[in-house]
């Protein structure tokens, strides 16, 4: 089965013979794909739409898997059940701000997380930073004109700096050809606010545009 790039680069980082949750799993591609690589021992999909459910219970059976990745219509890590033993969550194609907030929801009880967030990144990073996970990879990949990054974490302590938290630590250091591409985008999306609200002469807005177009071009 063919995985979309920004997929696979999330199954990269899947531990061998890992047990692994994929929370938010339409379709379970990403279990589905690892299994029939056999590089995962176990694995739950877990959905909380009926719909997407449904595929992902359909792919499964029609992959002749059923036996080792269960679907399960739940919210978030209520997915899991502790005789799973997991210790690898995939959470990938929603929001930052929605993937911290199931991470605060549940308890991803020590496992290893690959998180992919769409945008707003700064807010899983923040989660990981005040709930004991430390970053120990991230990526940035474009795919379908879509800039998407993928941060890995695990149990450990960590302090990041505002700006690790905004840019992400490894992304940070690592500045790629699409980590640059991301960041000159946001400049010109934001100067593009900033003449608007030079016209209305909003001076608070003014200074946080401002502020956010020195900041990015600060670290580029
Ligand atoms: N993870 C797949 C991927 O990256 O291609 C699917 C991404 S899809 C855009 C997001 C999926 O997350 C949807 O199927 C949605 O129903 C599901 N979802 C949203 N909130 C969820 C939650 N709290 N618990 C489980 N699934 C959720």
């Amino acid at each position: 089965m063919n995985l979309s790039k920004r997929l696979a680069r999330v199954a990269d980082f899947v531990p061998i013979n890992a047990r692994l949750a994929d929370i938010g799993s339409d379709h379970a591609y990403l279990p589905v794909a690892l299994m029939l690589e056999e590089k995962i021992e176990f694995a739950v999909a877990g959905e909380v739409v009926k719909g997407p459910f449904e595929s992902a219970r359909k792919n499964v059976a029609l992959n002749g898997l059923s036996e080792k990745i269960t679907v399960r219509l739940a919210s978030g890590l209520a997915a899991i059940e502790p005789q799973d033993e997991i210790n690898t969550i995939t959470i990938c194609g929603m929001g930052g701000t929605l993937i911290a907030e199931i991470l605060a929801a549940g308890d991803p009880n020590k496992a290893r997380l690959i998180l992919q967030p769409n945008v707003a990144g700064e807010n899983v990073r923040t989660w990981l930073n005040q709930n004991n996970y430390k970053i120990i990879a991230e990526d940035i990949l474009e795919e379908n004109e879509k800039i998407y990054e993928i941060i890995v974490a695990e149990c450990g302590e960590q302090k990041l700096s505002e700006k690790e938290i905004e840019f992400g630590p490894f992304l940070l250091q690592e500045k790629n050809k699409i980590f640059i591409k991301k960041y000159e985008h946001e400049i010109i999306k934001n100067e593009r606010v900033l003449a608007n609200l030079k016209n209305v002469k909003n001076i608070e807005k003014i200074k946080q545009f401002e502020n956010q177009i020195k900041k990015i071009r600060e670290i580029l």
